[in-house]
């Protein structure tokens, strides 16, 4: 509301002289930049002004990682939406997405009203998105690079940029999660996968129900697939396939000797020639098996 003030006034002062708004767009905004450079803005960061083209570049830094964003003021600020656009980023894609995606969020909330209003509500009114916008990404941009994984403890992002992964699949690769906490890929999948499962997994940084687009498991499906699968692991630590490897060529020369020769040379050749395939295709089946188990 503060700002709604500031605002007004600066356009107000302004609309005697057209020409001086034409060439000083920001100042539709200037109350605002200087809270926001007296309060928002650290020595490691930086703030530049383009009167030219309306717009802000934003620098953000902590430790080795860095965003450059060009903020642009419309004309009609603020009842017209704040454009963002990323100039620079070493932190992964999905980060970058999301510093994006949430200031457009941001800005978006600020000149349109909510879709569920409340009667009592009093009329909507377009806010000023710039501190907003600007705050979300400090904070966010300060606080990833140090964050630690609620699994095992350590930070999930490396401390040199250049040795962070894409691939999601690489078990360092590096997940966002629904309340905003950030986990190594491989500890949040075994966390996700071991009990106890009912009421739902909850981020143990926060108590927060974990949701994520990869695991759409409900507490019921997640106990059941890992009863299963305790189950398919003691079947096959009981099971043990030497004893079937060595059982079963002797059980069919023996009762092709019983039933016909009683025991001959053919039979011993034959016998030989079966426990060494047999034991070529058990150690082929073996090898499978433990191909699953580790899966
Ligand atoms: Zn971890
Ligand atoms: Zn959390």
């Amino acid at each position: 509301m503060v700002y709604v003030k500031y605002v007004k006034r600066s356009v107000k002062s302004t609309l005697e002289n057209p020409s001086f708004i034409d060439e000083n767009p920001l100042c539709v905004c200037s109350e605002e930049i200087a809270s926001i450079k007296k309060e928002l803005i650290s020595e490691n960061d930086d703030l530049k002004l383009k009167q030219k083209t309306s717009s802000l570049y934003l620098q953000i830094t902590q430790e080795a990682y860095r965003i450059v964003v060009k903020i642009t003021v419309p004309h009609h600020y603020p009842e017209e939406q704040i454009r963002v656009e990323l100039k620079e980023s070493n932190f992964p894609d999905l980060f970058t997405k999301f510093f994006c995606g949430q200031s457009l969020e941001i800005s978006r909330q600020c000149i349109q009203p909510p879709l569920k209003r409340k009667p009592k509500d009093p009329p909507f009114e377009p806010k000023p998105a710039l501190w907003p916008i600007i705050r979300f990404l400090i904070k966010e941009v300060k606080r990833f690079p140090h964050e630690k994984c609620p699994v095992c403890k350590e930070r999930c992002l490396p401390s040199d940029p250049k040795e962070v992964t894409e691939d999601p699949n690489n078990p360092k690769f590096v997940e966002r999660v629904y309340c905003g906490h950030i986990y190594h890929y491989d500890c949040l999948l075994s966390y996700l996968k071991t009990p106890p499962f009912q009421g739902g997994k909850k981020c143990p940084n926060c108590g927060n129900r974990i949701y994520h687009d990869r695991w759409k498991l409900t507490p019921n499906m997640a106990e059941a697939r890992w009863a299963h699968q305790e189950a398919r692991h003691r079947e096959l630590e009981e099971y043990d396939p030497q004893i079937a490897m060595w059982m079963f060529p002797v059980l069919l020369v023996k009762w092709h000797c019983i039933s016909t020769c009683s025991s001959c040379f053919s039979c011993d050749v034959t016998l030989v020639l079966l426990v060494s395939l047999t034991y070529s295709l058990f150690v082929t089946v073996n090898k499978y098996l433990d191909n699953i188990k580790n899966c």
